[in-house]
């Protein structure tokens, strides 16, 4: 494993948030002054082509990289931009009884207000 693989799996592993790629390379730059983004992009594709991390794609919006790679889904906010992450225990069962498939992979993201802006919209009225 190259130093700069290390580095961004490393960046990748420390955080619960999914961040873009711009944002994981301003952090592997407070340590590695030179890596280029070119870089960042490569291993991304690598580490997401052997499994280790998911690339999340939300219309309008920069890709996302996820540490969880087991079966999860995700939170969009649509007023703040915050993905997280929801574990629905069962869904796949339901999925795959439900489709006849086994299912290996699968996106699924609920769009919608986050407690958060929820409060902070009340608050203004
Ligand atoms: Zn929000
Ligand atoms: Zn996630």
């Amino acid at each position: 494993m190259t130093e700069q693989r290390r580095l961004i799996t490393e960046i990748i592993r420390n955080t619960e948030d999914h961040m873009t790629a711009e944002q994981i390379y301003m952090l592997a730059k407070e340590q590695m002054p030179c890596i280029a983004i070119g870089t960042i992009y490569r291993n991304l594709g690598i580490m997401e082509r052997d499994g280790e991390i998911l690339r999340i794609t939300i219309p309008n919006a920069p890709d996302r990289y996820d540490r969880n790679v087991r079966f999860h889904e995700h939170l969009l906010c649509s007023r703040c931009g915050t993905l997280e992450d929801i574990w629905m225990e069962g869904l796949l069962e339901i999925m795959n009884s439900m489709t006849e498939m086994q299912i290996e992979s699968y996106e699924l993201a609920l769009h919608g207000v986050c407690k958060k802006c929820q409060k902070s919209a009340a608050a203004a009225d």
